[in-house]
């Protein structure tokens, strides 16, 4: 059975750069499917703009025409803080024999060891890293002996063992992120081509981040 890509993140909003990623990590891991779950109240994060239910639906509307694409809300269904570990708990209850894959940009990989019980993730599944603009993979370190005791280059690996891999792949550097594109909605601009349609159009419509942004914004 194809590895399920497991793709979390604040999404706040989610965006072009998201998507791209998680295409190419679908398509060259041969994933069955990319699975996008959006935090409900983060650990690292002290701020969030938009609700939970419009990060929601924001991602729901991102993800609409890609069947291979799913939504998964049980983070925001879940009182209290998110953490990853809890849910690949969950999803290593759910499909015990499965491969799983934690799809992590390459700056929320350096920011592993900070993670809640992250020790605890690699058992649950394997780890692959985007190559993100502006970061490099760590040689030195806890993360730096992972990738030395753990890592992997063979995508076959992912198929055939179910957890405990770290593999690293480039993919097409895109350098948006949702702090740039908050930034950019506030000073008045428009998002076009940086999140799908149909995200464009929640925020417009809905303001979630800036009084400022309408119908007119240049
Ligand atoms: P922020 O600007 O608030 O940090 P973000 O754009 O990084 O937000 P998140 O929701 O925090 O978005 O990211 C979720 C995941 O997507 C993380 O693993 C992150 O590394 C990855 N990611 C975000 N933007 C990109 C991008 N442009 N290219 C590749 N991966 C990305």
């Amino acid at each position: 059975m194809q590895p399920i890509g497991v793709f979390g993140g604040t999404f706040d909003p989610v965006h072009c750069g998201h998507l791209r990623t998680a295409f190419e990590l679908w398509q060259e891991l041969r994933l069955a499917e990319v699975r996008f779950v959006p935090t409900g109240s983060p650990p690292h994060r002290e701020q969030l703009y938009a609700s939970a239910e419009l990060r929601l639906k924001m991602v729901n509307a991102a993800v609409a025409d890609q069947p291979r694409f799913v939504v998964d809300d049980r983070e925001v269904r879940r009182s209290g803080v998110s953490y990853s570990v809890d849910t690949l708990t969950e999803l290593r209850h759910e499909h015990p024999e499965r491969s799983l894959c934690l799809l992590l940009g390459m700056d929320a990989f350096l920011g592993l060891p900070n993670w809640h019980r992250w020790r605890e993730i690699l058992p649950l599944a394997h780890i692959v890293v985007a190559y993100r603009p502006g970061w490099r993979a760590p040689s030195t370190g806890p993360l730096g002996e992972l990738m030395v005791d753990h890592g992997t280059g063979a995508v076959r690996t992912l198929h055939e063992e179910p957890a405990g891999r770290v593999y690293v792949r480039p993919v097409t550097q895109l350098e948006i992120s949702s702090t740039e594109l908050r930034a950019l909605i506030v000073a008045g601009r428009d998002p076009r081509y940086l999140v799908p349609d149909a995200v464009r159009q929640i925020i417009l419509e809905t303001r979630c981040y800036a009084p400022r942004q309408g119908p007119h914004a240049p």
